[in-house]
């Protein structure tokens, strides 16, 4: 039993019309005219597929192929169907589009399997005009509440709960999430690897094991602001001199240490004036690693280095943490039915952490979860040439598909004897 590649391929292009603009990208984001559009066509599409819908107050749309019901829940496969502005058309689509293909693939073969097996499509997945990214899955596991969300609105003043509710969602509807935890026995994302990782060891698929933690900080430097003319080079107090330094120390350590990755990709100077020296500097650190050990490692030494960098320039510096998301280790049992499966079916995969977080790192608060990485096309995403071979693609649907037939065999191994 195989995936219809071509079938799949043409739902990725059709899909990857809905939001396509004049680069050739798609611009998709939730709560658009565009994704209300995509959010109808997939319904509609689940409906004709004879699929149970469920759309929770996050609007995550859920749809369930019934199984024989010998095992009680379901096993979800999904991602997310809104796309950052001017991304391509893989960017989880991929991994709905793949779970839709998926259950045509068991119902053309007249496979129930003893679980039902469900589709899901979170909401807001990418960073939106609500500053709410992995929107969906944390409402979904209650990391985001109505409470929280009840004043919530975006730039132009709209508020998400009305947002919600023009898509079948609701902050009213929360309360019933919760109550649909429990059935759900595991949760599949495939998505495409957004690295290099796998072209450079050129091989068609991962399974990830784990989810990096990322550790965010606004480090303001205040320096002297003064006469960029008539103030000697000794008298300076330059606070984007010392950015400088600083900046340069994060990317020499990371280098080095190979286990931790340091960005600084936001950086505001003040006064920003062509003859005054800069007198404040304000820029975000963040740091990603596997384990929570080399962030706090790697902190620890920038900051040393930091203290010396200021000490010696005569500038002060602040840093206050924004973000301090902990490393997420996925099931183990789900990666190894996924490696056996690979190994089974001769297809080469790698195991590797994920170094971007997605809806299966809140998932796997709630249930044993697991996701799969196809290789993509000079590493690159979130931009029109996003790409994934045919040919990868099928084979790492056939993983999926080979080891959602094991799991159903494997998970719940003790309601089965009892039924
Ligand atoms: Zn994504």
């Amino acid at each position: 039993m195989k995936i219809n590649l071509s079938r799949l391929v043409q739902d990725i292009e059709r899909y990857g019309e809905y939001g396509k603009n004049e680069h050739g990208g798609v611009t998709r984001p939730s709560f658009s005219y565009e994704d209300h559009q995509v959010r109808q066509l997939f319904i509609e599409e689940l409906k004709e597929m004879g699929l149970e819908i469920t759309i929770d107050g996050a609007a995550n749309i859920w749809g369930k192929y019934k199984g024989t019901g010998k095992k009680k829940g379901s096993i979800v496969i999904g991602s997310h169907l809104d796309s950052v502005p001017n991304g391509g058309k893989y960017d989880g689509p991929l991994g709905v589009l793949m779970a839709k293909e998926i259950i045509k693939t068991l119902k053309e073969h007249t496979i129930l399997l003893d679980h039902d097996i469900e589709i899901v499509s979170f909401t807001a997945e990418e960073s939106n005009d609500f500053n709410l990214s992995t929107f969906g899955s944390r409402c979904f596991v209650g990391r985001l509440t109505a409470e929280i969300l009840k004043d919530a609105c975006d730039s132009k003043g709209a508020l998400l709960s009305e947002e919600l509710k023009k898509v079948g969602g609701g902050l009213d509807k929360f309360p019933e999430i919760n109550k649909m935890h429990n059935n759900k026995k595991a949760f599949i994302e495939l998505h495409i690897e957004q690295g290099q990782r796998l072209e450079s060891a050129n091989i068609s698929m991962a399974v990830i094991n784990s989810v990096v933690g990322t550790y965010r900080s606004v480090v303001s430097i205040k320096g002297d602001p003064n006469h960029s003319g008539t103030t000697m080079m000794v008298n300076r107090k330059d606070a984007l001199t010392a950015a400088s330094e600083m900046i340069l120390e994060v990317e020499r350590y990371c280098k080095a240490k190979g286990n931790v990755v340091g960005t600084v990709g936001r950086i505001n100077v003040s006064p920003n004036a062509a003859n005054i020296i800069p007198g404040q500097v304000d820029f975000i650190l963040e740091i990603r690693a596997e384990a929570e050990g080399s962030i706090q490692e790697a902190i620890a030494s920038i900051q040393d280095v930091w203290h010396e960098i200021s000490d010696r320039r005569k500038v002060k510096v602040v840093q206050e943490v924004f973000l301090d998301q902990k490393p997420v280790l996925l099931d183990q049992v789900l990666v190894s039915v996924f490696e056996n499966t690979a190994r089974e079916m001769n297809e080469p995969c790698l195991t590797l952490p994920s170094m971007a977080v997605h809806d299966a790192a809140h998932m796997a608060s709630i249930t044993k979860s697991v996701m799969v990485f196809v290789k993509s096309i000079g590493g690159k995403s979130h931009c029109p040439e996003e790409f994934s071979e045919p040919e990868d693609i099928e084979k790492v649907g056939n993983l999926i598909l080979q080891g959602i037939i094991q799991l159903d065999r494997t998970l719940s191994e003790k309601e089965i004897k009892s039924v």
